[in-house]
């Protein structure tokens, strides 16, 4: 007999995930962390394999799961622009044949499923900020197309699943989150800056540095996850979930270097293409159905973050 509840988190042992894992655990439930270690590692997870709850398991979503389960957090997909555009091909099927796989496990287990969607979806905007109502101004084509377009499949498939079969469904819609365990090398660029700024090497600015981000510490970002979960059927989404705070790169990259105290110069690269100029989340949906909203300031936040990477640095 089960009293605490199973849930399985696909992509547990990526940067988001393992933050997930580790606060469900903190809450008394068995999880379930599924990763192919694409862009997660065992090392972003060494701290919870003691615990009697944790359970790693090495596996590609994009090939069906059999295990028994009460509540499901879809993350597998690499989430960098440089890591997501590796193998195109393989991205669209992990969130394609991936959220076909998960959504029939959670049919066959009556599991409530949670599915990690993106900001991508809104492309390059056209409306600021963005609102859950707003159908987006994606590229179909382009480099960026197997995140986002793979992204509104699912959200697709979550939905029709929902309607076809009546199972609960949660949709977060996450903008650029930051924190700890980032991946070093991922290219996002809080992670680009900061290891920049550490080891003294010029701040790549892509184009003029004035595209706008809005950046949410992991921490408030996992706290609405959760939320979104532990709503009633009623509640689907889509849901934003992100910091409002809007920032310009630059502005990013000049918070960086005074928190480094680093003497980098910024350097400006090409734009990458199909990359949205603004960003930049309406989170009155989250507030009002979740009684949520961030509460760590980038200044704080990016703080933590650059003790990571100090300690990472100094431990290689
Ligand atoms: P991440 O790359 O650190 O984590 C993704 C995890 O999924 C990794 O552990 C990776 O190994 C795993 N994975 C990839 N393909 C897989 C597959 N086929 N089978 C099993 N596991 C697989 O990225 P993250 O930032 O932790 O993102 C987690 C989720 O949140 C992703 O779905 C991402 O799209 C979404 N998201 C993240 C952000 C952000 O800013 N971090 C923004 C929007 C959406
Ligand atoms: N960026 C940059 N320099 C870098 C890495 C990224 O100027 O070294 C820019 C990038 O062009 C984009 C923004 O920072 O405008 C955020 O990029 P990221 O890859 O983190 O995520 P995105 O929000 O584009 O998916």
């Amino acid at each position: 007999m089960h009293l605490a509840p199973r849930i399985l988190v696909t992509g547990g042992a990526g940067f988001i995930g393992s933050f997930l894992c580790a606060r469900l655990l903190e809450e008394g439930a068995e999880v379930l962390c599924v990763d192919n270690f694409f862009t997660g590692t065992r090392t972003n997870v060494a701290h919870l394999m003691d615990n009697p709850r944790f359970e790693l398991m090495r596996h590609d979503v994009t090939f069906p799961l059999f295990v028994e389960v009460d509540q499901i957090y879809n993350l597998a997909c690499p989430a960098s622009p440089v890591h997501y555009q590796f193998d195109p091909v393989q991205t669209t099927k992990t969130s394609v044949h991936g959220a076909i796989n998960v959504l029939g496990l959670a049919k066959r287990t009556k599991a409530k499923i949670l599915q990690a969607s993106t900001s991508e979806v809104y492309g390059d905007p056209e409306i600021h900020p963005q609102t859950e109502d707003y159908w987006g101004h994606v590229n179909p084509i382009g480099p960026r197309s197997c995140y986002d377009e793979g992204k509104r499949c699912a959200e697709t498939l979550f939905f029709d699943y929902h309607r076809q079969h009546g199972m609960e469904i949660k949709v977060a819609r996450i903008f650029n989150t930051y924190g700890p365990r980032m991946h070093p090398n991922d290219g996002r660029v809080v992670s680009n800056f900061i290891m920049q700024a550490l080891r003294g090497e010029d701040i790549t600015l892509y184009g003029d540095g004035q595209q706008t981000r809005s950046f949410c510490y992991v921490d408030d970002l996992v706290d609405g996850l959760v939320r979104l979960m532990n709503t009633g059927p009623e509640t689907t989404g889509p849901i934003n979930l992100g910091n409002p705070g809007e920032f310009t790169i630059k502005e990013l990259a000049e918070l960086v270097i005074e928190l480094t105290g680093a003497q980098s110069q910024l350097v400006h690269k090409p734009l990458p293409q199909d990359d949205p100029r603004q960003r930049q989340p309406d989170i009155t949906r989250a507030k009002r159905a979740l009684d949520w909203e961030p509460t760590v300031r980038l200044r704080d936040g990016l703080q933590k973050t650059v003790d990571y990477f100090k300690e990472l640095i100094a431990a290689a």
